[in-house]
């Protein structure tokens, strides 16, 4: 699998280019903008890791400039430590994730494995969570081969925890993604995840959608606790 950093900082991305080395994926990188443009445009890459100020063309534009020509490799985004206008901006543009600078490698891999698994998963059009499958494309649901009815904003809350699984998305992601920029509470998102356990968990002694105390909500399947 083929990485590509677009980072200016020499010493971040050689650190990230010596760790994903080590975990045997093979990696490209790209000091400044354009030149990260053009490679992402130019070859395929199994996950794009950018920064977000570069010389020349920075992180954002180069993310929209892909998507806007359906290029739909997962973006991990590097962003400032706390800067809420950094993630909202990146996620707007089409990134996928995002981790703020500085981060531990270790936290990196375990994004830059979610993010490809999470694309493996999402191009076979069905998410399958242990007993859940979920058809994106006929937005159908079953569990133990069940048909389960959702409305449109129930399935869209499901789909949104189920192609992050294992990684805990906050209220306010769920609000940007499922909500996109309507009015919404975050007691909203508390609301509709009880109506989607009634559907989804209810029914069957393993439960999949978690309660992360103080952050959020994740679905994940019990064996990986
Ligand atoms: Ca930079």
């Amino acid at each position: 699998m083929r990485v590509l950093i677009v980072e200016d900082e020499i010493d971040i991305a050689e650190i990230i280019r010596q760790g994903l080395i080590e975990a045997h994926y093979t990696v490209e990188v790209a000091h400044e903008g354009k030149r990260g443009l053009q490679l992402a445009t130019e070859r395929t890459y199994s996950l794009i890791i950018l920064d977000i100020m570069l010389p020349y063309r920075d992180g954002w534009s180069i993310c929209e400039e892909l998507r806007s020509h359906r290029n739909h490799t997962p973006i991990l985004m590097l962003t400032a430590r706390d800067s809420v206008r950094d993630k909202v901006k990146g996620l707007e543009m089409g990134a996928d994730d995002y981790l703020p600078k500085p981060f531990d490698f270790d936290e990196l891999l375990a994004r830059v494995r979610a993010l490809i698994r999470r694309d493996r998963v999402h191009k076979g059009k069905t998410i399958k969570i242990a007993d859940l499958e979920i058809d994106t494309h006929a937005r159908s649901v079953h569990r133990s081969g069940h048909a389960i009815a959702l409305t449109p904003r129930e399935y869209d809350l499901l789909e949104a925890l189920a192609s992050h699984e294992g990684q805990v998305l906050t209220r306010e992601t769920i609000q940007e993604r499922v909500w996109m920029d309507e009015e919404s509470y975050s007691n909203t998102v508390d609301a509709y995840i009880r109506l989607l356990r009634k559907k989804i968990d209810a029914n069957s002694d393993t439960k999949l959608i978690q309660t992360v105390h103080g952050v959020g909500y994740t679905l994940r399947r019990a064996e990986e606790d």
